[in-house]
């Protein structure tokens, strides 16, 4: 296994530098971004295994470049916030961050988050987190749908979806069932939305491949056949 790829979105140089330091003696690879749009982009390349992420950001904040990189990706994230501002890390965690750091901090302190999190993230990497239907792969743990080894890119909630149907293939899963497992609390619309995304799904999957991946249920719900 390679060196692991930790990114840091920080604009204040000295912060940066002083954190490539740390991090490359530490046996890092390291790069840097130093505003939010070019840390967005950076942040979105499957290369990258841990991002330490600034809130405060020329160009796109640290929230927005958070909550846009989760859009398709669950790389570990930790914020570092420059005072103590609860609304920020509550944010900033809502939208997906996995940890917050103070400034001023302790690097030792961050070097232990980020051994967790790394480690967590490792241990995601099991058999399980990988399913297939024909030639269609789900990688749980990368985010990552391929069709014959060519990349599909789904938003988060495409992806989740998915996901349900093809950890439930061969069953029938009704809308008020996918309804209650992919979108659960946080919903208040009807079922039609289901109906939308299966769309989306089909439009990047099915219509582009020329096959019949999800198969529509009149007046139940779906189901992905082996
Ligand atoms: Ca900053």
């Amino acid at each position: 296994m390679g060196k692991k790829k930790i990114l840091i979105v920080e604009d204040e140089q000295k912060i940066a530098r002083f954190l490539q330091l740390e991090l490359e003696y530490e046996g890092y690879e390291v790069e840097i971004a130093s505003n939010g749009r070019d840390g967005f982009e950076k942040g979105k390349s499957p290369s990258v295994d841990l991002i330490i992420l600034d809130l405060m950001l020329p160009a796109l904040s640290g929230i927005e470049v958070c909550r846009r990189l989760r859009q398709t990706s669950n790389v570990p994230i930790i914020m570092l916030t420059a005072k103590d501002d609860i609304s920020d890390k509550v944010t900033g965690l809502d939208i997906g961050a996995d940890d917050y750091m103070t400034k001023p901090f302790a690097v030792e302190e961050l070097l232990a988050r980020i051994r967790v999190l790394l480690k967590r993230n490792n241990s995601r990497n099991k058999p399980e987190d990988i399913l297939n239907i024909g030639d269609l792969t789900l990688s749980k743990s990368n985010y990552k749908v391929e069709y014959k080894g060519e990349n599909i890119e789904l938003t988060k909630k495409e992806f989740q979806l998915l996901e349900y149907l093809m950890r439930n293939k061969n069953i029938v899963l009704s809308r008020e069932k996918i309804l209650d497992k992919v979108w659960g609390y946080d919903f208040y619309g009807d079922t039609n939305i289901i109906d939308v995304y299966i769309r989306y799904i089909r439009s990047k999957i099915d219509q582009k491949y020329n096959i019949n991946l999800i198969e529509t249920v009149r007046g139940v719900g779906y189901i992905i056949r082996e």
